[in-house]
């Protein structure tokens, strides 16, 4: 056996019966399967050497079946509560060259797309992500993961996208495998290509591009076992891909055997959602400005709602309609976002946001970041609660309730005790 954790003075698997994912009032109305400590018996979890959880009891009742010698680690949890390990829904991590000279910009009042116009955004990371060499690359990414584990975060969607090209979408990407090889956090990829329009191209060229070229060469990537990509993301949206656009994309990799995942309905409403829903994508990001067909067709098709509560905080953007969507019966993730545009790596704070600027609850905000989250990449049978038989990948945290991961706004560090990874505990290093 790899790790006893014991002790505990509260345990939140979040989901105790193998359910997948939590639609509509089934994520407002859910107990948490929450576990407390009771009479002075602490909580315990034991993980196995495959790094499987393998029980989760009262301590006595753990006791009974394993003994304490029998595991290469044990860590008491005394007051402390036990969480499972946090997924991140959404990230666009690699990328050279920040945009720290754009925040004042926006500051001042530019928007998303008068600085995109003005030829800066996605356009001045394109220009260094093409110039960046595949191995700097590889140690940007490497911080920033690590940062995230650090966060809480052990299961993460990372995007290619700041490439628009053949050469540096497959580097991008070639990147993030690099990273599922030699990284203690586990990596959902996806390919982006229809991140943006290249300058020079029309969208109608961008389309035929990536249809023609960038996925035929991914798909010899793959075939050949040199990548393995998860996902195929567009951003829907006017003035980038319009609907027709990227349902052409899209079709094109669900052919190809990829997950739908893309970005739909932020800066403006098109239809983007309907279109994803009649596809069943599994899962559409953003939806500020979604339709209430829209949410009614996701909820239809069980496409889960990934939201981005950065977006709307640092673009001063409406919040997405996350209520209505709950009302209508729609599955709620969340994602940081990670990008250029709003650099977040952790999940706590976007927990925080999601309640303040999108009205969820508690309870809401940590299925989206758990057992929902990890549907929309479908990884729920291994990830997002603590149950028999799923990764051992656990939060232990400094305080008695789980609500202080939200509550306590910023210093994470210091509030996470540790992130254990499949029974391994990941340490900082430095
Ligand atoms: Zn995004």
């Amino acid at each position: 056996m790899r790790l006893l954790v014991k002790g505990a003075r509260q345990l939140v698997r979040v989901v105790a019966n193998g359910e997948q994912q939590l639609a509509g009032l089934s994520q407002t109305n859910c107990n948490l399967a929450l576990m407390e400590e009771c009479n002075g018996i602490g909580l315990s979890i034991a993980i196995d050497r495959d790094g499987r959880i393998a029980a989760i009891d009262y301590d006595d009742k753990v006791a009974a079946i394993y003994s304490e010698d029998q595991f290469e680690k044990v860590i008491d949890a005394s007051g402390k509560t036990v969480l499972p390990g946090l997924v991140d829904a959404h990230t666009h991590p690699v990328w050279a060259g920040d945009r720290v000279h754009e925040f004042s910009m926006k500051l001042a009042g530019a928007s998303y797309m008068e600085i995109y116009q003005a030829g800066g955004g996605i356009h001045f990371t394109v220009e260094h992500t093409r110039r960046a060499t595949e191995d700097q690359l590889y140690h940007l990414l490497r911080d920033r993961l690590m940062r995230m584990l650090y966060n809480g975060t052990v299961l993460v969607e990372g995007k290619s996208g700041y490439g628009l090209d053949t050469e540096t979408e497959m580097k991008m990407l070639r990147v993030l495998e690099r990273a599922k090889r030699e990284l203690p956090i586990d990596i959902s990829s996806t390919y982006c290509g229809a991140h943006a329009v290249p300058k020079g191209q029309t969208a109608e060229e961008a389309t035929a591009n990536i249809l023609n070229e960038q996925l035929p060469a991914l798909l010899k990537l793959r075939e050949d076992g040199q990548l393995h990509v998860d996902s195929i993301d567009v951003f829907c949206e006017k003035g980038v891909f319009d609907v027709e656009q990227s349902r052409a994309i899209l079709q094109a990799g669900r052919r190809a055997g990829l997950r739908l995942n893309f970005h739909a309905e932020e800066l403006s409403f098109i239809g983007g959602a309907e279109m994803g829903a009649s596809l069943k994508a599994e899962a559409i990001s953003h939806l500020e400005e979604i339709s209430l067909e829209g949410m009614e067709s996701m909820a239809r098709e069980g496409s889960v709602a990934v939201i981005l509560p950065t977006t709307a905080y640092l673009l001063r953007l409406n919040p997405p309609p996350v209520r209505d969507l709950i009302d209508k019966g729609v599955a709620i993730a969340l994602g940081t976002d990670f990008n250029p545009n709003a650099y977040c790596v952790s999940m706590p704070m976007v927990m925080n946001l999601a309640c303040i600027l999108c009205k969820m609850t508690l309870t809401e905000a940590l299925v989206a970041a758990t057992i929902n989250s990890a549907a929309s990449l479908g990884k729920q049978v291994t990830n997002g609660s603590l149950e028999v038989g799923k990764n051992g990948d656990l939060l232990i945290l400094n305080a008695p309730r789980w609500e202080h991961l939200v509550y306590q706004m910023g210093d994470y560090q210091n509030l996470i005790a540790a992130v254990i990874k499949r029974g391994q505990v990941i340490t900082p290093e430095n």
